[in-house]
């Protein structure tokens, strides 16, 4: 097609350019980078295999072999400061055997639910995500917290307050200039609340480049601050008795540039067709909550005295509330889900909220956007709800659903084995 020629071509004559980095991401969502020599790709991109069997989550040994097409549409110039010289990302979309897009693979699920909508409806699904995250001294803090059983912070300072030369504004100045030169349509950036955390907002987009967007944010946080001598973590809640990291998901659905959830004579501003999608996406909330909140990690962050969620429900004010109403205009009107962790897919994220506000049920419940519920508060339970909800097979079918189910059982297993020993003195150094 047009947009695959003109990018070969672009490739061809732009002769700094040595290689394609292909991203793609495993069903927990991490993030997989394949580099192709460019004159290799530009010859052989529709023949490109890799073996599945390596990827978690994905295919069995047996039948290892996956194709990888590529999204010419989400192509990027990779700054040579942080990717090497002389390199453009594109995502891939990961095929099987016979042709068709792998049912493991969350993006092309993702994609294939954004073009039936736009085929079918005329919609455009919209995504803007608030990432928020830690900076932490010392490299690979993660890996290294078993040893260490603490995180130092890189600065003491609060919400928007910190020294022009300190360690998180430069961090954060230094990732936004490469999310501006990237094409990243930059808003806003501050210190978070807790001591070390930041968040770097930009505009939203469709779904798909918006899912793709917050796996390029994550990579160049973690690369800028890797540079530095330190770690970005979006751990959802790596110390106790401070806030959490969420990533604030905000949804809208536009029709022909018109913003569908708009009415400024519904309830909170909001049409019956965004006040329709919310009534699904609560009734779903107890569900989906494991595909939202994947680590075990998670469920430490959803406390409302944290402003994190707790709640399945629907609220413009309350910030423990699974959904917030922020305040909007005919062109920034969209219902904010808040439960969502940094550290989950978020091709998942996005296609689970997206499926459920567009073709989930709305349960019969007195008052659903107020009623008392609540979201589980361990991994134990969200595994369960997810295992026993009907909904989370039609989401998923059946193969994928068990397959992440045994996923995140193995990780919250080992997390129990575990916790007698380093989690635990984490928590007590902070109480
Ligand atoms: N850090 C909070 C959370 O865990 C959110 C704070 C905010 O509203 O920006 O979700
Ligand atoms: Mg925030
Ligand atoms: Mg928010």
């Amino acid at each position: 097609d047009k947009i695959q020629e003109e990018r070969l071509k672009f490739l061809t004559d732009n002769k700094g350019i040595k290689a394609v980095t292909l991203l793609f991401s495993d069903l927990e969502g991490r993030l997989h980078m394949l580099d192709y020599d460019k004159k290799f790709l530009v010859k052989s991109f529709d023949n490109l295999t890799f073996d599945g069997s390596s990827i978690r989550g994905f295919t069995a040994q047996r039948e290892s072999d996956l194709r990888l097409a590529i999204d010419w549409s989400a192509f990027y110039l990779g700054p040579a400061d942080i990717f090497g010289p002389g390199k453009v990302l594109v995502f891939g979309e990961v095929i099987d055997k016979n042709g068709t897009a792998y049912s493991g693979d969350m993006r092309g699920v993702l994609k294939s639910l954004a073009n039936e909508m736009h085929e079918k409806e005329g919609y455009t699904l919209n995504a803007a995500n608030e990432i928020e995250g830690f900076l932490f001294a010392g490299v690979d803090a993660e890996r290294k917290f078993p040893e260490t059983g603490r995180f130092d912070y890189v600065n003491t300072g609060g919400y928007y307050h910190s020294l022009p030369g300190d360690p998180l504004r430069s961090f954060i100045d230094t990732t936004a200039e490469v999310l501006r030169a990237m094409g990243f349509e930059n808003e806003k950036d501050h210190p978070e609340v807790a001591p070390s955390q930041f968040e770097i907002n930009y505009g939203y987009g469709e779904v798909v480049a918006a899912a793709d967007q917050i796996q390029l944010y994550k990579l160049i946080c973690r690369q800028v601050a890797t540079g530095m001598g330190l770690t970005a973590s979006f751990l959802p809640k790596p110390v106790v008795g401070v806030n959490g990291s969420g990533m604030h998901t905000n949804i809208s659905i536009s029709k022909g540039g018109k913003n569908l959830f708009w009415d400024p004579k519904g309830e909170e501003k909001l049409s019956g067709f965004a006040w329709e999608f919310v009534d699904r996406v609560l009734t779903h909330g107890n569900d989906i909550c494991l595909l939202l909140n994947s680590s075990v990690n998670s469920y430490r962050r959803l406390d409302p005295h944290f402003e994190a969620p707790n709640q399945i429900k629907a609220s413009a004010v309350d910030r423990g509330s699974m959904v917030r109403i922020p305040i909007g205009n005919e062109k920034s009107s969209r219902v904010e889900v808040r439960s969502v962790a940094p550290d989950s897919n978020p091709y998942l994220v996005l296609y689970s909220i997206f499926k459920s506000g567009l073709h989930g049920e709305t349960a019969k419940i007195a008052n659903l956007r107020q009623a008392e519920r609540y979201l589980p508060d361990n991994i134990y339970t969200a595994l369960e709800n997810f295992r026993n909800a009907e909904w989370t097979t039609k989401l998923l079918g059946a193969d994928v659903k068990a397959r992440y189910g045994d996923l995140k059982q193995a990780s919250a297993d080992r997390c129990a084995r575990l916790l007698g020993t380093y989690v635990k003195a984490a928590e007590v150094q902070f109480h």
